[in-house]
């Protein structure tokens, strides 16, 4: 089953194939397994960067290009983080972070620079559509083009907070403070609470109500008590203040040649960086000369002058530092954020063409849609442990809730949830945590500097967020290399 393509690829150690009853096989093949670098341990590194991530990424090319000596420690056996391709059947199949758009201003300039190309994911634009309604007991049968008016209203209702389409809250995204006051008051707010202020206009429309429902919690891959209003008004205001636009953005477009391709090519362009894979990091030190010494789980120690700390929100908590970070960071690293939930891939037996279906909480998959043209490929997404994308018989069952005929090939995917070196997806903030959390993760403490998609400003839980944080803190490593210690971000 493996192809000719495999010949550039390798075995990861993450992700797997179900194949029902022939078995279940752990590891994906993908390019996005490289060779380590051979790292001589007594090197005085310039900048030690945590993490191979699209951050790490974007980190290691800039520094390296100016001429830093840098080195990448990841813990995994591949570079790319939450995301890679894998190359099975004859398919591309992204195992995580996927759809891309020419909006977002750094992954679009990452596409141009190394000339790659988009592909539609065909069911976002799906004729025929499922919605699995009360409580799982009802299937309705429909299709976007009847369901698209009804959900733009409601969506404009739900973000229309202010009479302007939140615009005064969340005028400008990529500065999540740019309306300082108000931010206070709608970061207090779930998106459940703002789903019950507006409750009254489904009163003749229950079945809108939990198509809001598992739209948003789509979104967000968390209980809606317990996701932020303040990043559904982010995604809205990114998607333009239109729902349409947000698809578009949001779940249209990847990359043809694959999203580790990308990976792939940041890395090769990177001037003398050392990559040192498979060896998690355990702990951070700051020494008496203000270095930094990290400490490796196999007990290796490499020196720098800074570090640059790529590794998620709701995994940084593992790492100890020496000395400890300042109390209120150390808080709010340890509170995290959402977890996220699942995303999988399965091959049908037949084509179903071009579909999509919802079915809102407390139902195991929230939303699925066919990604081929032929509808034999579909990305099925659940929230927080809903679903175990491992069990086969469990995404059968749940999947022929919304699709009773039809038989599943296998199943494709990985656990981002239980993955020890990221604990989720991708970012959504709690209540209450941009206006408390947001500035003191972004805060560093040199010769630490910390970076990630979770903490970016712009698109953040994105690609995009990730490339704009690897971006951001080359800026202050630099300033600070060039003997800046103040640093005003
Ligand atoms: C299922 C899923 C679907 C998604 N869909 C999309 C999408 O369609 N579009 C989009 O733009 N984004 C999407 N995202 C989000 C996007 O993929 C991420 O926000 C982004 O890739 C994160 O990049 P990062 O470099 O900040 O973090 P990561 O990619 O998580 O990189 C951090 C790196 O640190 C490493 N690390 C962790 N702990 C240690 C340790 N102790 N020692 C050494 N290394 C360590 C990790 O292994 C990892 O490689 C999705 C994410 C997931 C999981």
């Amino acid at each position: 089953m493996e192809t000719r393509l495999n010949k550039l690829t390798s075995r990861t150690q993450d992700g797997f194939v179900h194949h029902g009853n022939n078995g279940l096989e752990n590891g994906l093949i993908t390019s996005a397994v490289t060779p380590s670098s051979l790292v001589t341990v007594n090197t005085n590194f310039d900048v030690i960067i945590i993490g191979a991530g699209f951050t790490g990424l974007m980190a290691a090319r800039e520094l390296s290009r100016r001429n830093r000596k840098v080195l990448i420690i990841e813990a995994r056996d591949r570079i790319g983080g939450r995301t890679f391709t894998s190359e099975f059947d004859n398919q591309k199949y992204e195992m995580g972070g996927t759809w891309v758009h020419w909006s977002q201003p750094h992954v679009w300039t990452e596409i141009t620079r190394y000339g790659l190309s988009i592909v539609e994911t065909q069911g976002v634009t799906a004729d025929r559509l499922s919605l699995l309604l009360d409580n799982g007991s009802r299937l309705k049968i429909t299709s976007m083009t009847n369901l698209l008016p009804q959900l733009c209203e409601s969506m404009n209702n739900y973000s229309n907070i202010d009479g302007v389409q939140g615009r005064t809250v969340m005028p400008l995204p990529h500065e999540p403070f740019g309306a300082n006051e108000v931010i206070q008051t709608y970061d207090k707010m779930s998106m459940q609470d703002r789903l019950d202020q507006i409750s009254t206009i489904f009163n003749n429309n229950k079945d809108m109500y939990e198509i809001m429902d598992a739209y948003l919690s789509m979104n967000s891959q968390c209980k809606l008590s317990e996701s932020g209003f303040i990043d559904h008004l982010r995604w809205w205001a990114l998607g333009d203040y239109e729902t349409c636009r947000l698809f578009d953005k949001t779940s249209r477009y990847k990359i043809t040649e694959g999203i580790s391709t990308l990976a792939k090519a940041m890395l090769n362009d990177c001037h003398n960086v050392q990559l040192l894979l498979s060896t998690p990091i355990i702990s951070i030190n700051r020494t008496n000369d203000n270095n930094v010494t990290i400490c490796t789980q196999n007990g290796q120690l490499f020196t720098g002058r800074t570090t640059i700390i790529t590794i998620p929100l709701n995994t940084l908590h593992n790492i100890e530092f020496f000395p400890p970070l300042k109390l209120e960071k150390q808080r709010v690293i340890n509170e995290q954020q959402c977890r996220g939930g699942s995303k999988f891939a399965v091959k049908l037996e037949e084509p179903i063409g071009n579909w999509c279906g919802y079915a809102p909480y407390p139902n195991p998959i929230t939303m699925a849609f066919t990604d081929d043209k032929e509808g034999t490929i579909i990305i099925g997404f659940g929230m927080e442990d809903l679903l175990d994308i491992r069990d086969f018989d469990a995404v059968k069952l749940a999947l022929n809730k919304l699709l009773p005929d039809i038989k599943i090939k296998y199943i494709i995917g990985h656990d981002w949830r239980s993955d020890p070196y990221t604990g989720g997806t991708w970012g959504w903030y709690r209540p209450g945590q941009i206006t408390s959390n947001l500035l003191t993760l972004q805060e560093h403490e040199p010769p630490l500097f910390f970076a990630s998609s979770d903490t970016a400003n712009g698109w953040r839980g994105f690609i995009d967020g990730a490339l704009e944080s690897g971006l951001t803190v080359v800026r202050h490593v630099e300033q600070y290399l060039n003997k800046e210690s103040t640093i005003n971000i």
